[in-house]
């Protein structure tokens, strides 16, 4: 007989479901097993206890489990990745309603259904009562005659209600509680849901149109009397923005940036202070924003662009994975638009709720969902494509772009190719785009997002790349080819240099190659205090390529190697065997010095799709770093098995990101034991495990950590941010963020103050570590260890010996 499970946040609504579910059977067994609340009145999901009651309820002929909302879906989800494969593939989760399907997957159950017919029965469990009341479908609604107030407005907003403007009304239309339709009186047009974005855009309602409003619902009055007001009184542009549409980082089909006209100044994106204005075009002034990677810059801007994509000819797995899996990519691209801050890309996110329906319809007619996701945004840019409107038909790229986004999204396609020639313009870039930038090619990077600690920014420093963050997104207007020249240890860029600005731009660059030479020329001796206290000087990695440039240049040693690069922009995570090979290349680039491999580092700031990762408020504050590993058990072990067989052929350090208590430490020792013992004989001679310090409360209660790590790492970047309650890629905390925080200082001095009691050593490994200012405050605080971008390597060495 085939088994239920219940996951619900209740363990009395559990009861009484199951209760009212039995009652239904008259008394049939029935093998049904509750993992409820996290104890009998408090509300939770845990998925160590949804997978015993999976285990329990596994008969053989499979189980259905019922869930109500939220993370119990998440937790649900977890729980099947811990069990056994064979225990897995009998289990079905059934997105059927808690009660209504509980019980027919009771009834279904007890008369001896098989597993797809209970989950069916169950997913239909709402079927029933939508017959009886009648629920209309959406078309029949805006087709039929419907009570309730209606108005006729003349829409007084010189651009119409073009995107942008359209955006507005959209969002002044959901935030009532009620159903409010549109349709243009002066054109005859038909009735259209002004929730939805491509809907209300392509009715073509131009300056002087009539607009017909109608609504229905509890707050149908107040939602018809907004909407004519802010329709009427070209209300419909908000301030310093000219209503020109929603654009985006992407470039139009003719390859030249979009006019994005006036965004608000310096407000637009609540930047640093002094940025770019309104508009950039060869204006030749100098602008401040955030010094990103040090070194100058001098040539032509090149926007990024997006590489073709191929679909490939992949058959469905399923309604209900590939439904997930489309909802995944739509999170992470959701988080990819927000991260900007500029209003404009909120007509996106409502773009994105406008293509949904149509893809998920073809998902459950049986497609796959990339193609059920482009066909989607096809027939929705097709729609704007047949207007006869200019300004509208070119919005049809805008609805392609956000589409592409999401694809490359599904694909674990990389979003756009870095491979420009000149001064590289974007809104922001991936830690996987960063990574793939070429020197060679890239003179320097202007970003209009970001701050100095955003992985963005790291990564340019990475590549040895000068780069300017937080530039505002007027940056984007620039047209390709404009000449910029950047200097990214000051934050000064200008467009459209003159000879002078020029001239002072190239002195910069010579003076600072003098000071680099004189660097390079020490760089393979020690690094030595003039108090005779040797340092040790590590480099920060995150590619073979980046081990090989920092053995070259002096590195003692890799401090932190970011492993999340082998597991970035790819559909699946890389095997044991792909994992050597990388840790390995990069343990042979540095010859027998030690190397630090940092576990993956992700979570819903650094997305991987093919690990669920729930739509997160603050990702920062979420499934994140070591969090994440030890959410998924299986690719943790994976990757630590890989680290063990490379400890056995060099010396390499182990090091977990993000921890917070002790206990996530131990667990994690305990994984890497039982990876170690995998490998066969005892412990690698040269195998260290140590931890990063990043939150707070590590720092503060270091010494109860110092039985379990053999070294500490301060990782200040997020210390920073967690610290000073500042997120690190916001442009708009920049300041914040900026150099060595006093309170940061006493979190290093604290637990500085604790490993030494211990005789753990303490490195850095954040950015503060290359920071000039920074370095001789934290040696005073007991750090013997400092790990920077390898380019930087050099210049460190020479700070620490005029110490
Ligand atoms: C840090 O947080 O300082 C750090 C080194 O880790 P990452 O920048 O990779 O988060
Ligand atoms: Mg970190």
């Amino acid at each position: 007989m085939v088994g239920l499970v219940v996951v619900c946040h209740s363990r009395p609504l559990a009861r009484a479901a199951v209760a009212l579910a039995t009652e239904m059977t008259r008394g049939r067994p029935l093998t049904l097993e509750i993992a409820a609340g996290l104890d009998e009145d408090t509300y939770g999901t845990d998925a160590a206890a949804i997978m015993e009651a999976l285990i329990a309820a596994d008969t053989g002929d499979g189980v259905v489990v019922l869930m109500d909302l939220g993370s119990a879906v998440l937790s649900a989800e977890t729980a099947l990745e811990l069990l056994d494969d064979e225990v897995r593939e009998r289990v079905v989760l059934c997105p059927g309603p808690l009660v209504e399907g509980l019980v027919a997957a009771a009834v279904a159950a007890a008369s001896g259904a098989s597993r797809d017919e209970v989950a069916a029965e169950a997913a239909a469990g709402l079927a029933g009562k939508e017959s009886h009341l009648g629920v209309p479908s959406e078309d029949q609604i805006i087709g039929g005659t419907r009570e309730g107030p209606s108005a006729t407005v003349e829409v007084t907003d010189p651009h119409g209600l073009h995107a942008r403007p359209a955006a507005r009304v959209v969002t002044e239309a959901r935030s009532f509680d009620a159903r409010v339709e549109l349709r243009n009186a002066t054109t005859g047009s038909g009735w259209v849901s002004a929730s939805s974005l491509s809907k209300v855009a392509t009715l073509g309602v131009l300056q002087g149109h009539e607009l017909e409003v109608r609504a229905s619902g509890p707050q149908a009055q107040e939602a018809v009397d907004r909407i004519v007001a802010v329709a009427g009184s070209g209300e419909l542009i908000e301030p310093g923005g000219d209503g020109s549409g929603f654009s985006t980082e992407q470039r139009s089909s003719t390859g030249e940036p979009r006019d994005r006209g006036s965004l608000g100044e310096n407000e637009a994106g609540g930047g640093p202070q002094g940025r770019a204005g309104a508009d950039l075009r060869a204006d030749g002034a100098r602008h401040q924003a955030g010094p990103a990677s040090p070194g100058v810059a001098i040539g032509p801007a090149a926007h990024l662009r997006a590489a073709p994509l191929d679909l490939p000819d992949l058959p469905s797995l399923g309604a209900e994975p590939e439904l997930r899996r489309l909802e995944q990519a739509l999170d992470a691209a959701r988080r990819e638009i927000t991260s900007i801050p500029d209003p404009i890309f909120d007509a996106h996110l409502l773009l994105l709720d406008d293509l949904l329906p149509e893809a998920r319809t073809r998902i459950e007619q049986g497609a796959p969902a990339p193609q059920s996701w482009h066909r989607a945004v096809s027939s929705v840019a097709a729609q704007f494509d047949a207007l006869t409107d200019p300004y509208l038909r070119a919005r049809a790229a805008d609805v392609r772009a956000v589409g592409d986004q999401v694809l490359r999204l599904l694909l674990g396609a990389p979003a756009a190719t870095t491979t420009a020639d000149g001064v590289l313009l974007a809104a922001d870039l991936t830690p996987a785009q960063a990574a793939a930038l070429d020197p060679a090619r890239t003179a320097g990077v202007l970003l209009a997002a970001g701050s100095p600690t955003s992985h963005a920014a790291i990564l340019t420093r990475t590549r040895g790349i000068p780069a300017v963050v937080g530039a505002g997104p007027q940056v984007l207007d620039v047209p390709d080819g404009t000449l910029i020249a950047l200097d990214g240890g000051s934050g000064t860029f200008v467009v459209g240099p003159s000879g002078t600005d020029l001239a002072t731009f190239r002195a910069a660059a010579s003076q600072q190659a003098t000071v680099r030479e004189a660097a390079r020329s020490l760089a393979f001796e020690p690094a030595v205090t003039s108090a005779g206290v040797e340092i040790a000087v590590g480099a920060n990695i995150g590619s073979v390529e980046d081990a090989r440039v920092a053995a070259a240049n002096g590195a003692d040693l890799a401090g932190l190697v970011r492993t999340e690069f082998v597991f970035l922009d790819r559909a699946g995570a890389p095997d044991v065997d792909e994992q050597v090979a990388v840790y390995r290349a990069i343990a042979e680039a540095f010859g027998g010095r030690r190397v630090t491999l940092r576990t993956l580092d992700a979570g819903s700031d650094k997305p991987l799709p093919y690990l669920p990762a729930p739509a997160e408020a603050n990702p920062f504050l979420g499934v994140r770093g070591l969090r994440l590993s030890l959410a998924h058990p299986r690719v943790f072990a994976e990757q630590l098995l890989a680290i063990a067989r490379v400890a056995r052929e060099a010396p390499v350090s182990v090091m977990f990101p993000m921890v917070t208590t002790v206990d996530e430490l131990r667990r994690a020792r305990v994984m890497l034991d039982e990876a170690v013992a995998r490998t066969g004989s005892g412990r690698p001679a040269g195998l260290r495990v140590g931890m990063m310090v990043e939150v707070p409360a590590a720092a503060l209660r270091a010494a109860e950590f110092t039985p379990y790590a053999e070294f500490f790492s301060v990782g200040t970047n997020d210390l920073t941010q967690y610290t000073l309650a500042a997120e690190r890629g916001n442009a708009a905390l920049m300041s914040l963020s900026a150099g060595l925080d006093p309170a940061v200082a006493r979190l290093v001095d604290e637990l500085c103050r604790a490993a030494a009691a211990d005789r753990v050593p303490v490195a850095v490994c954040g950015e503060l570590a290359a920071d000039e200012q920074a370095v001789p405050r934290l040696l005073a605080a007991g750090v013997r260890q400092l790990s920077v971008a390898p380019a930087l390597v050099p210049l460190v060495k020479q700070t620490v010996r005029a110490i």
